[in-house]
Parts: C-alpha cells; structure tokens; sequence
C-alpha cells in the first residue's frame, strides 16, 4: 500500500508504525474492530488502514482519562516536573523531525521542507514554552474585608477533549494538548480522519518521554461518531475544538444538551490583507501571495480578500500575476515545491466548485482555476479579480489557493469592507503610515492584525476569532486559563464574628 515503485520520492517515506487507537498507555484495535482508510494525496493511494474509533472507544478513553484525573499522579505533581516531562517530549519530537514531517506529508500534502524546518521544530518549542509556563500558574490573594480574607487557587479544569483538523496535524495537535498538560489536564485527542498518523506517533513518544497512562489517549475516526460522542460525552469537563464554523456549533449545541461542558472554538474565517497606497508594492505582493498560497491556501488565517488601494492597484496587479508562477505546484517532497496536492478529494471539489461560482458570478479570472495533472489532489493557484462582496468567493471560506482581489478608495471604506464578513479571525496591513495602520489595526473585529507581515506567528501570541470565528484563546499565557478553573478560597480572620 502506500506510494508505488515509480515514486519518485520513495526513499522519503516511512514506514507507518502506529494505526491504532491509544488508550490508556497502550495502542488498541477499536471495540468494533472497524478501520479506514487514511490517502496519500499525492496519489489518491490509500497509505494505511486505521482503527475507526466510534462512541465505545471514545467511552473507554474519556474513563482512562477520568481515571488519570481523578486518581493518577499527573494534576497531582508539582508543575516543574510535569514541565520536565514535556521537555522530555520536545527533545523526543526534536530526534525525530524528518520521519514526524513526512508523515505529514503524505498524510496532508504538506511540504516536507517547512515540516521540516517550521512545523515539526516548533511543536518542540511550543511544548518547551508551556513546560516553563507549568510552575508559574498561581491564583491572586483577595484583599477582601476585615472579617475575611481569600486567595484563588487554579485548577486543573479536567478532563479535556481536543477535535483538531488536518491542515496542521501536528501544529493542532500541541497547540492544544501543551497548555492543557502544563495546567494537569488530562485528555482525549480526536484528530482529523484525514490525518491521524502524526498523532499516534506523538502518543508513543509521550509514553517514551514519561507522560503517565491516560493522561494523553488518541482517538481516530471519524467527526459525526468519535467526534460527536467526545462533545456530548458526560464525564467531559471541556472541549477545545479547531474546525469548520458549522461543525463548531454542532460542538456547542452538543456540549449544552449534554453536561455543559466549557467550550472553545478556533473556526473558519475570511481574512482581509488591506494594501494601501504607500506600499512597497514588490514586498504587497509577496505578502499576500504567501496570505493566500501558503499551505495550498488551506489555512483558517489565509488572507483569501485582498483589497488594494486605487493608486497601485493596476501595478499590483500586474506584479502579483507575474509572481504567482513563482508558486510552484508539486509533489511536497519535492523541493522546489511551494504547494502541495490539496488534502484530499472533497476539498479539492469544494474548492473547484468555488472556482466555478467565481466565474459565473461575474469575477475575473486573471491566472489559475485548474487542476493539475491526472493524479492526486493539485490546484493551480487562482486570482480572481473584479470581486464583490456579495460573491460566494468573497464571502464563504474556500480553503484553498484562491484569491479574491478587490479595488477600494478610502481608509473608511477599507475598514467598513473589510469588516463585512460574519468572521473575525486576522486581518493584515500593508502601509509605512503609523497613523493608518493603528487606526486600521483598531478598527478591524478580527483576533489578530498583522502589520506589514502576514502569518507572523510564535509561541507567547494569543490567537483565536472575533465573531463566528470562534472564542477562547490558544496559544500564549491565555492558552493556559482555559484549561483551569478559578477556585475562591474564603476564610474567616482571628476573632471575626464568623
Ligand atoms: P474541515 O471542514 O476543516 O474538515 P471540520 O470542522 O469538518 O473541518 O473537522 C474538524 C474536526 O472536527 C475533525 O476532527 C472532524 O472529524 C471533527 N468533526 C466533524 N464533524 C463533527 C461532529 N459532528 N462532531 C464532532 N466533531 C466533528
């Protein structure tokens, strides 16, 4: 199975070791014994066959983290030597860098160069940042009256449930599963069904680097059974969940009709990259083609609305039509590649399909809208001009390596277009104008404002949406409060009528 013998990158693909679920320690077929298929997108080939994890299995995970909670040492030791074990892990991460990059790779399309020089390495610091962060959670001490005096302590919120999508496998996986170790959490992953080889691989390695059984269980298959069996379950203290809008407020609705479990919800979104201008229009370009085109465009922060001011906007785009062939499309193992196969079949429809809206809609195409080749998932990177508001283009989130390119006069106008969206997400500005890029950056409801840069991300900045983007930060000193409770300690003083 797998890649065939005219692979022409055979030697950069691993063996895949782990295809079951983890539960309590140790690797397990599902109770139903069902598995699926996970697809190399570079082909279509199915890669391995994994356990289809359904309501039994998510029952059996969520008791072994129960378990772990309740009565196991990890919410119980002190915060240095959780932090210890996570660094154990990060350096665990750090020995095994290319076989961790090219699972996802062939798992998501992703390039196996940023894998290995971006997101695998930081997974590592990130997890070194909230193994330091581990024994520096503390409550306050309550002024209170004369009678009374209180303190708040921060607990560990419980037991948490991460539902992760497969645009970043390994990103997602320890944007969430870090801070909640470092807060003694314990936790059941439910990766992507598209992406689940990364995830079993980190729960081996957090075995090796002295994580205790049940503290971190993996739970693959699918969203509408394993998925929503984790949201609704009972014994689920929160669920922290990155996906689609629609599948967030399935989240919600099953967290309030089951336990009210604490929700939060990293969703969709339409970012707007705001060009003005005084612009370097060399370096405008270059912005927003990374915005748009960097992981195949199936990122939720992807400035797919690039709006730019009257004065350079027919220099902009004619540069920006020139510099998108610099994008090259291929196999991610190859290294001139830029993108990569879209992850798999459906998305690479649902983007087609937007494609063809744009053009019936009235937009202009000026380069891209096809596929590539007769194998796998690839996508020519796609500018639209002329785009409205109103369009479907302009208005859902594609997910893929499509522009939408409109034309604006005023900073005002600028702001109040840039805002007509139900998300919030990011939003990025290209001016030299102080003055316009605060007002700008004040003015926009999205959770993160990029100023003359764009997807500038690292460990301390929260992130998360404004609006139906979601809410509840990751990331940063804020991606730990959600995982712990505030409890108020109350006493009464020496000689209080109490
Ligand atoms: P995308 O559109 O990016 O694929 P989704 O929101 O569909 O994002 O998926 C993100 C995660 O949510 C995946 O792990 C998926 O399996 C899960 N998921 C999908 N549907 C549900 C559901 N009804 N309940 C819980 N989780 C779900």
């Amino acid at each position: 199975m797998g890649s065939t013998n005219s692979d022409p990158f055979l030697k950069n693909i691993p063996s895949i070791k782990f295809t079951k679920l983890f539960i309590n320690g140790e690797f397990v077929e599902s109770v139903s014994g069902q598995t699926f298929e996970t697809i190399d997108p570079r082909s279509g080939d199915v890669i391995a066959r994994v356990a289809e994890g359904d309501k039994q299995d998510i029952d059996l995970a969520v008791q072994a983290a129960r378990h772990a909670f309740d009565s196991g040492p990890w919410p119980r030791m002190s915060g240095y030597a959780r932090g210890r074990i996570m660094m154990k892990l990060a350096d665990l991460i750090e020995e095994n860098v290319e076989e961790l990059a090219a699972l996802d790779s062939i798992d998501a399309g992703k390039l196996f160069s940023w894998g290995k020089a971006f997101d695998i390495p930081n997974v590592a610091t990130m997890l070194r940042y909230y193994a330091g962060a581990a024994d520096k959670i503390h409550g306050d001490v309550l002024k209170m009256s004369q009678e009374l005096q209180g303190y708040t302590l921060h607990e560990p919120i419980g037991v948490v449930g991460h539902i992760i999508p497969w645009n970043f496998p390994s990103t997602m996986f320890f944007v969430k599963v870090s801070p909640a170790l470092a807060a003694g959490c314990t936790m059941v992953v439910k990766p992507a069904e598209q992406t689940p080889l990364s995830a079993l691989y980190y729960a081996h390695l957090a075995k090796l680097a002295g994580v205790p059984d049940g503290v971190i269980n993996v739970v693959t298959g699918y969203g509408p059974t394993a998925g929503a069996a984790l949201a609704s379950h009972m014994d689920v203290d929160k669920i922290s969940f990155t996906g689609s809008t629609e599948v967030g407020r399935l989240i919600m609705q099953a967290a309030a009709a089951s336990n009210l479990k604490h929700v939060s919800l990293e969703l969709g979104g339409k970012s707007p990259l705001l060009i003005f201008d005084d612009a370097d229009v060399d370096k405008a370009v270059d912005l927003a083609l990374l915005g748009i085109l960097f992981n195949k465009g199936e990122v939720c922060v992807a400035s797919s609305r690039v709006y730019v001011q009257e004065g350079i906007y027919d220099e902009f785009v004619k540069k920006l039509k020139e510099k998108t062939k610099e994008w090259v499309v291929g196999d991610p193992f190859d290294p001139t590649s830029r993108l990569g196969p879209q992850v798999d079949k459906q998305q690479f429809d649902k983007i087609l399909t937007y494609i063809q809206h744009g053009k019936r809609e009235g937009a202009t195409l000026i380069t891209g809208g096809k596929s590539i080749g007769e194998n796998g998932y690839y996508l020519q990177p796609t500018v639209f001009t002329d785009v409205k508001e109103d369009m479907l283009i302009a208005k859902d989130e594609i997910f893929g390596p499509v522009l939408s390119l409109m034309k604006f006069k005023t900073i005002e106008e600028a702001i109040k277009r840039a805002n007509y969206t139900r998300y919030g997400l990011a939003a990025g500005i290209v001016t030299k104008d102080l003055n316009v890029a605060n007002t700008v950056s004040r003015s926009i409801r999205a959770g993160t404002i990029w100023i003359n840069c764009y997807f500038a991300f690292e460990n301390d900045c929260p992130f998360g949406g404004y609006k139906m983007s979601g809410f509840g930060k990751d990331m940063g000193l804020d991606g730990i409060y959600k995982y712990l409770h505030v409890k108020s300690v109350v006493t009464p003083i020496y000689n209080s009528p109490w």
